[in-house]
């Protein structure tokens, strides 16, 4: 069949009409849709992607730092030595071979799990789904970081989850509060179907959870009887070389440990994994094999061929290698350039600052400002579900030259500085805030 050069056009011409009826469909949408809602930010990130912004907003890992020539010569002897492997459908759970290799990845965590309870899934962001969907009924109550993963509370809020926040500070998870979150809310009788947590190198807020913290916050689940759901795609990447203890290397059947190669490999194959107990395991297979009949073969056996014949794990070294050098720069630039007044987190590992803006100053109603400026940050309400954190911001390194972190955290300072002055001018109210990360400690910048 020819190709119709004229059919681009036409679709493009189709399209505004199509647009325009979009809220015909409003009355058939699911109820569990109302939470599905484009962030408010988004049109300011079209913006944002423009060359002359420096965006510290996306959190995209650097893959400049891959050898593609070499990355190229494994697909092509992947599709010509096992293409009738690689182009057809797999099992459910995923490649074996495969499973096999993730185990030993994960030992680098302290983990030893069986690849009998591996699931691999399309990124961590599906494992998250399926856990979300397997476990969550509506009004169930999911304790989350104070602040916590957008893509994960995203789909906290598709399953229509109640999500409860648990402070945080510079040390991770405050179990104190972690307690008196599981004793309030089962005192008003809802079920707490488990705890999400990111302790290493968190997203957004940079920090580690310590190991006193681990074992704390390991018993505090066993004596409740809650599920931790550990999601741990930054472990690897310790800027000491160090990789911290999973909870899940002294959890077995109390935790589920999702894992992935987007951080450490390239986002652009979509494999993730989770090891859980072995029935929850089966529920997993089953939810995955229902939305996607089985991860894609070709990725997997792309990441399994990578880990088999190059050497990842000097490839992690150099990714934590090129991700210290522009953390650094974010801290040096913070310190030398924020403003008295602002505060930040000191991450040893992984993408993300979390930084915390004057008494009175909003990181949403500046953001705006911000990237007329040529900056862009994440303001930090995305990264609750209860509104809180519109003094702080996401501030990620992870992607662009050091330099060009430089400028960015100069620009920023300077958006600091003329909306300080502003409000002083002007005068503001205090902006609300909750305790823990958003709040400085006396000694803090
Ligand atoms: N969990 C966390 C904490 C993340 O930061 C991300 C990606 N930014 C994911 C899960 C999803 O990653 P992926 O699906 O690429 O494995």
């Amino acid at each position: 069949m020819g190709q119709d050069p004229d059919a681009t056009q036409r679709i493009t011409a189709a399209a505004p009409a199509t647009g325009s009826r979009l809220d015909a469909y409003v009355d058939r949408y699911a109820t569990r849709t109302h939470g599905m809602t484009a962030s408010e930010v988004r049109s300011l990130f079209a913006v944002a992607s423009r060359p002359e912004v420096v965006s510290l907003a996306g959190g995209m890992p650097n893959i400049s730092g891959l050898p593609l020539d070499i990355v190229g010569s494994l697909l092509s002897d992947l599709v010509s030595t096992r293409g009738q492997t690689a182009l057809q459908y797999g099992s459910g759970q995923g490649d074996p071979g495969l499973r096999e290799q993730i185990c030993e990845v994960m030992q680098a965590t302290g983990v030893r799990g069986h690849p009998d309870d591996v699931t691999v899934t399309v990124g961590s962001q599906q494992a998250l789904d399926l856990v979300t969907r397997i476990f969550i009924d509506p009004g169930d109550v999911i304790l989350a970081e104070a602040p916590s993963y957008v893509g994960a509370l995203s789909t906290f809020r598709s399953y229509q989850a109640d999500v409860v926040h648990v402070e945080m500070d510079d040390d991770g998870l405050v179990p104190e509060r972690l307690r008196e979150a599981i004793t309030t809310v089962t005192a008003s009788e809802r079920r707490i179907k488990f705890l999400y947590t990111i302790p290493s190198f968190h997203n957004p807020a940079g920090v580690t959870l310590t190991p006193e913290r681990r074992a704390e916050v390991l018993q505090i689940c066993r004596d409740a009887d809650v599920l931790i759901i550990e999601d741990d795609p930054y472990g690897l990447l310790g800027f000491d070389g160090a990789v911290p203890r999973a909870i899940r290397a002294d959890g077995d059947d109390g935790v589920v440990y999702l894992g992935s190669f987007s951080k450490t490999f390239a986002p652009g194959f979509r494999v993730g994994w989770t090891l859980a107990p072995h029935a929850v395991r089966e529920k997993l297979v089953l939810a995955a094999e229902s939305s996607v009949l089985c991860p894609p073969a070709f990725s997997q056996l792309a990441v399994s061929q990578y880990l088999s014949a190059f050497d990842w794990r000097g490839q992690v070294k150099a990714f934590r290698e090129l991700y210290r050098e522009r953390r650094d720069a974010m801290l040096d630039a913070l310190d030398d350039l924020m403003p008295d007044g602002t505060y930040w987190t000191r991450p040893n590992g992984g993408f993300y600052v979390w930084l915390t803006l004057p008494d009175g100053l909003d990181a949403k109603a500046m953001l705006p400002r911000a990237v007329t400026n040529r900056v862009a940050y994440v303001p930090g309400t995305a990264f609750y579900s209860d509104g809180f954190g519109s003094r702080s911001m996401r501030l990620s390194y992870c992607y662009p030259t050091p330099e060009r972190i430089r400028e960015g955290v100069r620009r920023l300072a300077q958006v600091v500085e003329q909306e300080m002055e502003l409000r002083a001018a002007f005068g503001a109210s205090s902006s609300s805030r909750r305790p823990g990360l958003d709040a400085p400690a006396p000694d803090q910048h």
